[in-house]
């Protein structure tokens, strides 16, 4: 075992097949409906033209991980650099899905769901099922140091020909479990240049958790405020995000999906 895994999703490769979308539903047996992970089509603006990549929705596995940090029956933790979820502990409460900077977890069937980095997988010594799907090695998975350094060397060959390439998730957040190969800035792909929680949910963390374990009831009054402001702030920071937002986004259907809709 590494004792750090990270991703790295090389966006100059992805050719947005959706392979790795299908192998994670049917590797780790998604519930129908529901997904771990997205990749969609997006033109952006882009100074006076427009920009189109794919943009992949998953989580990122942040070191520092807000979702862990507030999630208060410990069903969100970290393993080897991953963001595990252990399903059976998780009480639907909904704190997480307000505290990831990058709206990634969601609550389905009364659990959260979001990548789990197949740590199963993992632990058996395999490949994660989007990594070893992806046709065109856009989807590389290993010890963290080999995959920042990889996706380093990348960005210094793209830069000849695009000179904002670089590397996103080296340092956000304590340093992302997935980093991201970026032809452009972060935000010409909505990505945010500095990640974080929100304040309230910085305060709660900080002052509020810890003295949960002696002062539950007032803990308990005090989450569900914070909750609230928590909301107010996630609306407040969703509604800057998608000032960025593409101006068309046209999600490409999985097969899975097609047969869906024709049946
Ligand atoms: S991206 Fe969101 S869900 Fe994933 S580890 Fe970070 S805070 Fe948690
Ligand atoms: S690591 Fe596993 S759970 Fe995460 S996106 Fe890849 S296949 Fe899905
Ligand atoms: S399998 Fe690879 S090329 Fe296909 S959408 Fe996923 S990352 Fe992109």
């Amino acid at each position: 075992m590494a004792s750090r895994y990270a991703f790295s999703i090389d966006l100059d490769r992805c050719i947005g097949c959706q392979a790795c979308v299908v192998a994670c539903r049917t590797g780790n047996e998604v519930a129908s409906g529901d997904a771990y992970i997205t990749v969609s089509e997006e033109i952006r603006r882009k100074d006076n033209g427009f920009w189109g990549s794919f943009a992949h929705k998953r989580c990122f596995h942040c070191t520092e991980a807000p979702c862990v940090e507030v999630c208060p029956t410990g069903t969100l933790t970290k393993v080897n650099g991953l963001t595990a979820v252990d399903m059976a502990k998780c009480s639907a409460c909904g704190y997480c899905t307000q505290a990831c900077p990058f709206h990634i977890p969601h609550v389905v069937d009364n659990h959260v769901s979001k990548c789990v980095g197949c740590l199963d997988q993992v632990q058996a010594g395999e490949e994660p099922w989007c990594a070893r799907t992806c046709p065109s090695n856009a989807i590389r998975f290993g010890e963290r140091e080999v995959i920042l350094a990889e996706a380093k060397a990348k960005v210094a060959k793209l830069r000849e020909r695009y000179p904002n390439a670089q590397v996103y998730g080296e340092t956000q957040l304590g340093g992302l479990g997935l980093l991201m190969v970026l032809l452009e800035a972060p935000g010409v792909y909505g990505l945010p240049e500095a990640p974080q929680s929100s304040a309230t949910i910085q305060t709660w963390k900080t002052l509020v958790k810890p003295a949960s374990a002696g002062l539950t009831a007032l803990a308990a009054g005090v989450m569900g405020l914070a909750f609230v402001f928590a909301r107010r702030q996630h609306a407040k920071e969703h509604a800057e995000v998608h000032t960025a937002a593409p101006v068309e986004a046209a999600v490409v259907e999985t097969p899975a999906q097609t047969e869906e809709n024709h049946d």
